[in-house]
C-alpha cells in the first residue's frame, strides 16, 4: 500500500472515530444486540430498525477505540437501507478482505469500508475492526447472548 493511501485511510478513520456517523440508541428498536472486545476494551450496541425486509436504520453506541468506533460507523453507513441478504454480502467481503494475507486487493464494492484494509498487518486490531460487523449480525440473527471476540 502507498504511503499516500496509508495516510488517506487513517484521515478517514480518524474523522469518523471523531465523529461517528449514526452514533445513538434507536428507541424501540426492532433488533439490538451488544458485543464486547475485551481483548482491547471495545464495547457495542447496533440497533436496527426495519421494514418490508430492509434496514430503514442502523444504529450504534458504546465506547471503544479509533478502530472499532469508526468500523461501527462506517458500517452502519454501509448497510443502511440494505436487505439484509446485501448486509451479509457486504460483511463477507470486509471479513475476507481484513483476514486474508498476502498481496491486496482492491475491495471497491467495499467503498469506504475499504480504509480497513490496512488492519489485517495487525492480527489484534482484526478484532476491533469486526467486533461491530459481528454485533450487527448477532442483532439480526437475534441473538440474547452478548457477543464476545474471545
Ligand atoms: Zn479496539
Amino acid at each position: 500500500m502507498s504511503l499516500d493511501l496509508r495516510e488517506l485511510y487513517q484521515e478517514v478513520i480518524l474523522d469518523h472515530n471523531k465523529r461517528p456517523r449514526n452514533h445513538g440508541r434507536i428507541e424501540g428498536a426492532a433488533r439490538t444486540a451488544e458485543g464486547h472486545n475485551p481483548l482491547c476494551g471495545d464495547n457495542v450496541r447496533v440497533y436496527i430498525s426495519t421494514e418490508d425486509g430492509k434496514m430503514t436504520d442502523v444504529r450504534f453506541e458504546g465506547s471503544g477505540c479509533a478502530i472499532s468506533t469508526a468500523s461501527a460507523s462506517l458500517m452502519t453507513e454501509a448497510v443502511k437501507g440494505k436487505s439484509f441478504e446485501e448486509a451479509e454480502a457486504i460483511f463477507k467481503e470486509f471479513q475476507q478482505m481484513v483476514t486474508t494475507t498476502g498481496e491486496a486487493v482492491p475491495h471497491p464494492d467495499l467503498g469506504d469500508l475499504e480504509v480497513f484494509a490496512g488492519v489485517r498487518e495487525y492480527p489484534v486490531r482484526i478484532k476491533c475492526a469486526t467486533l461491530p460487523w459481528h454485533t450487527f449480525r448477532a442483532a439480526l440473527q437475534g441473538e440474547e447472548e452478548a457477543v464476545s471476540t474471545e
